[in-house]
């Protein structure tokens, strides 16, 4: 993955196009702005603004290939701004449907779009959970320093699946009679790098309802990502995971419904989807890791409820609450109850509103007592805690399409291939 590393990123920004070829041995990032430029400006007493942005980024903690650009611009009383914005560093590979990873680099951060569907739709797909991550949580990548992200396309022949494998997400290409299209779900790309935010965090045990709280979790990120992505409210929200990866074959929408589990599908061949959506469900199995892709239906549906009742965009305030419960003191070993006690502390800390949304949402799924506050909670409020089974419907879904993204196809694209992260950080690097 070092290899070339981000080998001359041609990166064109406004107001700078100046451009870092490959510096070997370098500790510094790589970036668009080479480093003797942001030392020199580092020491300008004139530009005090953009000298302490340069420092930031230049002394910030730098793991490999770290990634930022710096965005000059002029403010209201023209003066110099410089920001530091993280940046994504995203690469591609083409498997050529072996199961050898990563096979070969096919596009690099900052490449034209290639005529390769699949690819393209990684690398946007890839670009949209930084941008989410970024946005919302403020994290840079998925350790929050700025990780490469890269994908292997193309793996396998008609496999039916995507992937995180620890280091890189891989895309199977379906087999085009039930599955097909993983790269264009950006729910299915959200999970995955999801997957990789909670290996860096709480490293939840993939097993029983630790397992089911990492798929859960997951797929929170995933949902974020796509309404992110295409700045939906939670009641414009499909709540669908990995909607548009069935064929017409198939009589079902999506893998997972967290809003309303257990109603993805329904196929005479592939069965119902059998996701719970409340404890009074929760499944003992030993099969899929104790039932992790099942029992999820459970903290999913909380959170759908919970977003739902908070109401506005839900990577906001309901998405912030659940990533401060994952990053906070969680144990890898975790229960649904621990979780829901995290999330309802974390809520707390928000507003005394948000905190009974939590709870009600948690005591809506059977996780939380009806009538019991959260262990770490000694008000016993019940109130507006909805009954067992009474999901608000105002989150419904709206006839949306299906599967959220166009083929790129290489038309009208700018050669970074979409919008910007939409979040910069002054003077920072972003490694939070
Ligand atoms: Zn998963």
């Amino acid at each position: 993955m070092s290899e070339d590393a981000i080998g001359g990123a041609r990166h064109t920004e406004e107001g700078t196009s100046a451009r870092q070829g490959t510096e070997e041995g370098t500790p510094i990032r790589q970036g668009i702005v080479p480093s003797y430029l942001l030392s020199r400006l580092a020491e300008s007493g004139l530009y005090r603004q953009a000298a302490q942005a340069a420092r930031q980024t230049l002394i910030a903690p730098s793991p490999l290939q770290h990634r930022t650009q710096l965005r000059l611009s002029i403010d209201e009383h023209g003066s110099l701004v410089a920001e530091v914005e993280a940046a994504p560093d995203r690469t591609i590979s083409d498997a050529h449907n072996t199961e050898e990873l990563p096979g070969t680099v096919v596009r690099r951060e900052g490449d034209a779009p290639v005529a390769d569907t699949a690819v393209d739709q990684a690398y946007d797909g890839l670009g949209a959970t930084f941008a989410m991550l970024l946005d919302a949580f403020e994290r840079n990548s998925i350790d929050g320093a700025g990780a490469p992200l890269d994908a292997s396309v193309h793996y396998g022949t008609d496999y039916d699946n995507a992937f995180w494998n620890g280091e890189r997400m891989v895309f199977g290409d379906g087999d085009g009679e039930v599955f097909q299209h993983f790269t264009a779900s950006t729910t299915v790309i959200g999970h995955e790098l999801g997957h990789g935010v909670i290996q860096s965090t709480a490293n939840l045990e993939y097993a029983g309802q630790p397992g089911a709280l990492n798929e859960s979790i997951a797929d929170v990120f995933g949902a974020l990502t796509e309404q992110h992505l295409r700045d939906q409210t939670v009641d414009q929200a499909t709540w669908l995971i990995g909607a548009g990866i069935f064929t017409k074959n198939v009589k079902g929408v999506a893998l997972r419904s967290m809003l309303h589990p257990g109603t993805a599908y329904d196929d005479p061949e592939l069965g119902k989807d059998p996701q719970p959506a409340d404890m009074s469900g929760y499944v003992q199995t030993t099969d899929d890791n104790g039932g992790v892709h099942i029992n999820s239906g459970i903290p999913n549906r909380a959170f759908a409820l919970f977003a739902v009742a908070v109401g506005g965009k839900a990577w906001e305030t309901a998405g912030s609450v659940w990533y401060r419960a994952l990053t906070g003191t969680l144990s890898p070993k975790a229960t649904f109850a621990e979780f829901a006690e995290a999330t309802i502390r974390e809520a707390e800390a928000v507003g005394t509103s948000t905190a009974d949304a939590a709870r009600a949402a948690w005591t809506s799924v059977g996780v939380v007592a009806t009538g019991a506050g959260a262990d770490s909670s000694t008000r016993t409020k019940k109130a507006d805690a909805p009954k067992k089974g009474e999901a608000p419907r105002k989150g419904e879904a709206p006839k949306k399409p299906k599967s959220g993204k166009k083929s790129p196809k290489g038309e009208k694209k700018s050669p970074e291939g979409e919008k910007k992260p939409a979040k910069r950080e002054t003077g920072k690097a972003g490694n939070a």
